[in-house]
């Protein structure tokens, strides 16, 4: 089978929603074992038993991405349950969409610990696992936000472009090791992180986007799922957009 995951181990991180979920499943579907983490207890268990009803093996772990040592704890239990790990794909993020003018300290910090500091602290606490492996895949997803900035999102933008300098970082570091580092940056995609966005900014959004439309979470998994594998072996560092041609050049 070609881009082949199977009995791959992979930790899907924020995958009790959207586009996580849809990656938690995408993989399942091609054979991976998965272990779906998310700070939703009762949303990671239902993905868990959703894949288990696909016929593969899915653990949920409740854990709050931007708290070290909850990450730490959660990695070695994960490598305990599975012995090792091969993929890791931070996707957990959140917004907290404000002018700067009016955005307080909290809502800059929680956006930056939970979408960059989450992706540090998996990436750290898998990383010598990946190693130990035979093979290994980071996949990180940012944002096309992170590239081109957009009003109201100060915190998101500088977030998700702080991932795009730590894949290109973190790449150059275990390339020797034949472990491959990359990003996503999706544009618009229909979760339920945008779907509570209003009507007219969603419109504004469409405005901009050549093919016309919203992306799908399977779309990102789909790549996702290319990425991480053996076919893939070859592309490191890189940030690749799915955004309908919102961002071009
Ligand atoms: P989503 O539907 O809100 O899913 C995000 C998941 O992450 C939720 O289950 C959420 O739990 C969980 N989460 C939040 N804080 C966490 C924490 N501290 N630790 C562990 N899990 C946590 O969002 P999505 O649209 O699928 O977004 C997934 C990723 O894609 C994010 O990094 C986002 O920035 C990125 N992205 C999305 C779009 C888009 O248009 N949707 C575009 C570009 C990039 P709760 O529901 O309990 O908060």
């Amino acid at each position: 089978m070609l881009f082949s995951v199977k009995n791959r181990k992979v930790i899907v991180t924020g995958a009790g929603s959207g586009i996580g979920k849809a990656i938690a499943k995408v993989f399942a579907e091609a054979g991976a074992l998965i272990a779906v983490c998310d700070i939703n207890e009762d949303a990671v268990q239902i993905t868990a038993k959703e894949i288990e009803a696909i016929g593969s093996k899915a653990v949920a772990y409740k854990v709050d991405v931007g708290d070290y040592k909850e990450v730490s704890q959660t990695v070695e239990k994960i490598v305990s349950d599975f012995d090792g790990i091969e993929i890791l794909v931070n996707n957990a993020g959140i917004t907290r969409d404000m002018l700067l003018l009016r955005m307080n300290e909290k809502d800059f910090d929680d956006v930056i610990r939970i979408n960059l500091k989450g992706t540090f602290n998996f990436t750290r606490c898998a990383l010598k696992y990946l190693l130990k492996a035979d093979f290994g895949r980071i996949i990180n997803i940012a944002s096309v936000i992170g590239e081109m900035g957009n009003v109201g999102q100060a915190n998101y933008a500088a977030a998700k472009a702080g991932i795009i300098g730590f894949t290109k970082a973190v790449a150059r570091e275990v390339a020797s090791r034949k472990i491959t580092v990359n990003a996503i940056a999706p544009g618009f995609i229909k979760t339920p992180m945008t779907d509570k966005l209003p009507e007219e900014i969603k419109s504004q959004y469409l405005k901009q986007i050549p093919l016309g439309r919203e992306g799908l979470p399977e779309e990102v998994a789909y790549l996702c799922l290319f990425l991480a594998s053996e076919e893939a072996g070859y592309i490191t560092g890189q940030v690749i957009r799915l955004d309908g041609g919102m961002l071009m050049g």
